[in-house]
Parts: C-alpha cells; sequence; structure tokens
C-alpha cells in the first residue's frame, strides 16, 4: 500500500507561507493541513479548532509528557506543536501538509527523513520586514523578535529539500504547486501502481 506524503513548509514569518499553503491546499483535496497546538492567544479572525488548537501552557506541556507531539518548539516565545495521532493516524489514507517553524521542520526531518521539506524565503530582509508589518498583527517588541528570529532561521536553508523565493506570489504558488506534484509523483510513493504493472501478464494478444 502506498504510505502518505509528509509535505513540511517551513521558512521565517514574512514570507508568505500562509497564502502559498492556502493556494496550494485549495487545489488539492486529497492534502491534509495538520492543525497545530499552541499557547499563542489567538489573533482576531482565527478560530479555533481549525488555525489552530489554542491551549494553555499547562495543557501544552501535559502533551508534551505524554509523548502526544510528533515535534514542537519555542516560536517567538510562544509554544507551538504538531499532533502525533494525527499524523500517525492520516498518513495511512491521505497526504499531509505542516505549516511549522524552522526548529520543528529540522526535527521532523531528521524524524521522518521520507517527509519533503519546502523552505518558503522572502526576497530579502527588508521585504520581509514591510511584509510583517503591513500584516500588523504583532506588537512591536513581538515584530522585532521575528525579524532576529528569521535572520537566524534564513542561515539553515540547506538542511531543506527545496527552496523557493516567494517575490512573486502567483509564481511562487506555482513552484510550490510543482514541487508538491513532484513528490507525489516519486517511484517509492506509488507502489500500487508499480505492483499492478508486475502482475501483466505477456501474450495477451
Ligand atoms: P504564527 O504565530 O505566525 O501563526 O506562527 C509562528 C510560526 O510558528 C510560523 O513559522 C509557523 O509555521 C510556526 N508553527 C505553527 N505551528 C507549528 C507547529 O506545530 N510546530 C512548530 N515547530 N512550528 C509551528
Amino acid at each position: 500500500m502506498n504510505k502518505g506524503l509528509l509535505f513540511v513548509v517551513t521558512g521565517p514569518s514574512g514570507a508568505g507561507k500562509t497564502t502559498l499553503i492556502k493556494q496550494l491546499l485549495e487545489e488539492h483535496s486529497e492534502l491534509h493541513f495538520s492543525v497545530s497546538f499552541t499557547t499563542r492567544p489567538p489573533r482576531k479572525n482565527e478560530v479555533d479548532g481549525k488555525d489552530y488548537c489554542f491551549v494553555d501552557e499547562k495543557t501544552f506541556f501535559q502533551m508534551v509528557q505524554s509523548n502526544d507531539l510528533l515535534e514542537y518548539a519555542e516560536v517567538h516565545g510562544y509554544y507551538y506543536g504538531t499532533s502525533k495521532e494525527y499524523v500517525d493516524s492520516q498518513l495511512s489514507k491521505s497526504n499531509i501538509l505542516l505549516d511549522i517553524d524552522v526548529q520543528g521542520a529540522l526535527n521532523v526531518k531528521r524524524a521522518l527523513p521520507d517527509s519533503a521539506v519546502c523552505f518558503i524565503a522572502p526576497p530579502n530582509y527588508e521585504e520581509m520586514k514591510k511584509r510583517l508589518v503591513n500584516r500588523a498583527t504583532e506588537s512591536e517588541r513581538d515584530l522585532k523578535k521575528r525579524l532576529d528570529d528569521a535572520v537566524d532561521e534564513l542561515k539553515k536553508i540547506e538542511h531543506f529539500d527545496y527552496l523557493i523565493v516567494n517575490s512573486e506570489k502567483d509564481r511562487a504558488s506555482s513552484e510550490l504547486l510543482a514541487v508538491y506534484t513532484a513528490e507525489k509523483l516519486r517511484v517509492n510513493r506509488q507502489y500500487d501502481k508499480i505492483k499492478a504493472y508486475k502482475n501483466i501478464n505477456k501474450g495477451g494478444l
């Protein structure tokens, strides 16, 4: 049986990951988004259980203790983690998309080398800063932390499988779609088809 693809999208805040991911999910209904747990307070318009499962620190660390998280990381002063149960149960029947930070993506790649990790980078520092400021979802202190963290994250690109520079949204979106499609077409993800071809007998004229 084929095993699902764990498709990981990572990159710093302000690189434009969320918009690109939304477009990818709209195009591919077989790709399911893994909703993370976080201790960050919800932003306006964010829905509990859809964007994130919002939990307090006590609950989060109970999950860590019980080994319920595939990976977790402290990101810009809050905790974020991926549900192990969700990934384990869904991966046998569908492809899964993780939108996680660079540290988390490194941990996933180490634990599950068969996953595909795509790094989305901003074209340059100034543009990333502009996008974050325009988004206006962070306090000045949080914004500064995100920018400082981004500088460190951009130094880790070489550990991943793909790099997309998001200078132009439509182009970056097609590139992400292309990467996902190529990963789906890898021979080791199509055992069902290979098996069917092997079972064809000669002499069928
Ligand atoms: P935001 O607060 O802007 O929604 O997300 C901040 C960062 O946390 C983003 O880079 C996002 O990809 C990352 N993130 C979201 N969920 C997870 C998760 O489950 N694990 C890790 N390691 N990072 C996450």
